[in-house]
């Protein structure tokens, strides 16, 4: 990293231990208030090729053994605790994140390297009972895990330091090497991470990040059949295109979402209210599991639209350095204008705007809907900003069947006081996880994360990402 002016910094590649200018910059903003605020180096497919190599020839001299890398990770959850007050000022700026956002996301990119130190020294396999079967007397079997080798690890920009460290920190913790690429628009998180990580001793050409459009760096990525295996967050239709271009290489993706959360009618209602209304915008509903549709019990649906909307008004929108604000603004203005139209554009078909609807430039104002249908985008696509649905129901069976009308399955909630309900909820919701008595937005880095049908294939959290990010491999002896 280096200064070019005053408050600009200029971050390069990282490639091989080595900091790699380039001859081509890509701006970076402070999405509130549009100025610049660092520029990034753009990588050639040179730079890509060069990070492979460094990554392929640092797996196989595998120098790091599993206590070095706990070490390691240990250490780069201490110096990230050191930096947290420049590290969330830098997630603010760069996002457009609120200082609370900011503060949760660099909690969990701690735990999660802490998590990874210390899977890092529980990679195990298995004994294999070769000997029960007749005639196998001789032989003794087990199975061990070892790592794939290069991971290319691809990642989106709206939880850009906590997602690149769920990628990062369990390949490391599992023996492999990693490519980076992180979003162009929020880059800067994943510089920090390797800073992080070379500050904690790991040794060059473990980590290696090169940034550019996905559509040029991340193909170049994907062409390159020395990696291993891909681990993606981002949208369902990048998603699907890596899995065609990686052939019959593994991927993880980790892809979108448009949470359903249940409220019935025995629920406690104000505890969904209060809960519902803080999660449905933090992130400027930028977040894969933000509350989008809320299905509420008919006969509830008065009293708890009524809670949810005072908790939802006393919301505070704006500049997200003020500590006070709930709410900044999106990713871009052209991101809060999609948002703008397709609520317009619902509001056209007759819907009831309960609040919001606003848009002041990149930040759009928290927008509750009702009497929508299911086919319009603001419930059946992925809304992906601070807007949401409410759609009352009859019964709860019906509450299962809209919930799971959807393309996609990562994360529900519910909130119900009825065990046999919460019960069946967990059995019958086609989702990842099935989060009771409190909003699908709810995610502990120690927990297998990771969605169904578009929203993914495969598990985040340390411990299941290594096993992702390993393969078990049968030895058998034949003894005398
Ligand atoms: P995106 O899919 O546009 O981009 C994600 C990454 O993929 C970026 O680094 C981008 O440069 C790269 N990319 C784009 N085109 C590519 C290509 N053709 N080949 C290779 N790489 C390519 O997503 P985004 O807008 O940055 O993020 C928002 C999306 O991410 C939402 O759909 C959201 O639900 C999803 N998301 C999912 C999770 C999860 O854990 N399931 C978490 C956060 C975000």
């Amino acid at each position: 990293m280096e200064g070019t002016q005053a408050q600009v910094h200029h971050y390069r590649l990282y490639i091989d231990g080595e900091w790699v200018e380039t001859d081509e910059r890509i701006p970076v903003t402070h999405k509130y208030t549009g100025e610049v605020i660092a520029t990034i180096a753009k990588a050639k497919r040179q730079h890509v090729e060069d990070a492979v190599t460094s990554a392929l020839e640092t797996f196989r001299r595998s120098a790091l053994t599993p206590s070095q890398r706990s070490d390691i990770l240990l250490e780069a959850s201490r110096i990230a605790e050191k930096r947290r007050e420049e590290l969330e000022l830098s997630l603010v700026r760069e996002v457009g994140k609120t200082r609370k956002d900011a503060r949760g996301e660099m909690d969990r990119v701690i735990n999660t390297l802490r998590l990874s130190s210390e899977e890092a020294k529980r990679i195990a396999g298995e004994m294999v009972p070769l000997a029960a079967t007749p005639g196998a007397e001789n032989r003794l079997g087990f199975a061990i895990r070892v790592p794939k080798g290069v991971i290319g690890a691809i990642t989106p920009f709206n939880y850009p330091l906590l997602l690149s460290t769920h990628k990062v920190a369990p390949a490391i913790a599992a023996g492999n090497t990693v490519v980076l690429k992180p979003a162009t628009a929020t880059p800067i998180a994943s510089f920090l991470l390797v800073e992080l990580l070379e500050q904690a001793g790991l040794p060059k050409g473990h980590v290696n990040i090169v940034t550019g459009s996905g559509s040029q760096v991340g193909d170049w990525l994907l062409d390159d059949p020395r990696i291993a295996m891909y681990t993606f967050t981002g949208s369902a239709e990048v998603g699907a295109a890596i899995k065609q271009r990686s052939g019959l290489r593994p991927v993880a993706l980790e892809l979108g979402n448009n949470s359903p959360n249940i409220v019935h009618e025995d629920a406690d209602l104000d505890l969904a209210a209060r809960l519902i209304a803080q999660r449905s915008f933090h992130n400027a509903g930028q977040a894969c599991i933000a509350v989008q549709r809320i299905l509420v019990a008919e006969s509830v649906a008065k009293a708890f639209t009524e809670a949810y909307l005072k908790e939802v008004r006393q919301l505070r929108v704006g500049d997200p350095e003020d500590p006070e604000t709930d709410v900044g603004p999106m990713i871009s203005e052209a991101e809060a204008i999609r948002a703008e139209s397709w609520v317009q554009e619902a509001v056209a078909q007759g819907v009831e705007l309960l609040c919001g609807g606003r848009r002041e430039g990149a930040v759009f104002h928290p927008t509750v809907l009702t009497r929508t249908t299911p086919a319009m985008k603001v419930n059946c696509l992925e809304v992906f900003a601070p807007v949401v649905t409410i759609i009352p129901y009859r019964t709860i069976e019906e509450a299962f069947a809209i919930a799971n009308a959807s393309s996609y399955g990562l994360q529900a909630g519910i909130f119900t006081n009825d065990l046999n309900i919460a019960m069946r909820a967990a059995r019958v919701l086609e989702y990842g996880g099935v989060i009771i008595n409190d909003v699908s937005t709810y995610r502990n880095d120690v927990m297998p994360y990771g969605g169904i049908k578009n929203s993914g294939l495969g598990k985040e959290g340390p411990r299941y990402a290594i096993e992702e990010m390993t393969d078990l491999r049968m030895v058998v002896m034949n003894l005398k």
